[in-house]
């Protein structure tokens, strides 16, 4: 799979509220920052127009799952 570009950042370690944020999957520490613009029809199709806003979200650099937080 070709998630990232050949020009990737290296992985950050990331802390949220003063506390080290780990995936949830894997335990890995070390993240990709990504800023993700919400506003896609399929939102407004299901009705959840909340989500038309941009995130900032974090892709796991060990299994890149990804979390998510509005900003
Ligand atoms: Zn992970």
């Amino acid at each position: 799979m070709a998630f990232f570009s050949k020009k990737t950042r290296e992985p950050l370690s990331v802390q949220v509220k003063g506390k080290q944020l780990n995936c949830g999957v894997c335990g890995n520490d070390h993240f990709f920052n990504k800023r993700i613009q919400l506003n896609t029809s399929i939102f407004t199709f299901l009705n959840i127009d909340w989500l038309n806003k941009n995130a900032t979200c974090f892709v796991c650099s060990n299994c890149t799952h990804i979390i998510w937080f509005e900003s």
